[in-house]
């Protein structure tokens, strides 16, 4: 026998469940812990839980598993700590064990690797979409007092005020959006926000840097 085949002979899944904190009515009923359930959906017994509302299911492991987001390893080393059984957690893992756990953790890493991009690419605009921000502010300022005409004549302007409103969209996406508006933005508009803010910053640059030319 496995740990997870001694673990789940050893404690039943109810006796699990209702040890980290759920209420089990008498009819097996309870209220699920991984949707919004305001009705008892959840169904236990000794060997399983099934939610009827968001589909949630498994056994003893698998519940402290997605409970507590840790691994069936480790959701069965965190039962057998809680409940002193006594289960050797140091076992040899075989060869297929060791690949299929192996697997997991490739899956695992690639998963932390995408986010990690993620999350990088959102910091990343942000402060670039700030400084295009700054950058309309300041060439903004540069044609005060001036002609209303030299605003046309500048190309680089011309572009700025067409993504003025665009640029502050995308702040507000990623300052404040869901995560699932952020993911829109970042895997359908990536490339074309990232073309833009350098647009903008390659104008701003040479507007403010004539006029500092000028000035000078
Ligand atoms: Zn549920």
């Amino acid at each position: 026998m496995n740990i997870f085949e001694e673990v789940k002979s050893s404690v039943s899944a109810r006796a699990v469940i209702e040890n980290y904190g759920l209420k089990v009515g008498r009819n097996g009923m309870a209220c699920c812990p991984f949707h919004n359930d305001k009705h008892p959906s959840m169904k236990v017994d000794d060997t399983h839980y099934h939610c009827f509302g968001c589909g949630a299911h498994g056994d003893a492991i698998g519940y402290v598993a997605q409970m507590y987001s840790i691994s069936q390893y480790e959701a069965a080393c965190k039962i057998v700590d809680d409940f002193h059984l006594l289960i050797d957690t140091n076992h040899e893992f075989s060869e297929d064990e060791k690949k299929s756990f192996e697997k997991v953790q490739e899956q695992k890493a690639f998963v932390a690797k995408v986010q990690k991009k993620f999350k990088n690419w959102i910091n990343e605009t942000i402060d670039e979409l700030k400084e295009c921000e700054n950058l309309i502010e300041e060439a903004r300022e540069t044609f005060i007092g001036k002609e209303p005409g030299a605003v046309f004549i500048s190309n680089g302007f011309a572009y700025m005020l067409r993504y003025e409103s665009v640029v502050g969209y995308w702040l507000d996406v990623l300052c404040m959006g869901s995560e699932e508006d952020k993911r829109q933005l970042f895997l359908v508009d990536g490339k074309e926000v990232k073309r833009i803010a350098a647009n903008i910053k390659r104008a701003g640059n040479e507007i403010l840097g004539r006029t500092r030319q000028c000035a000078g």
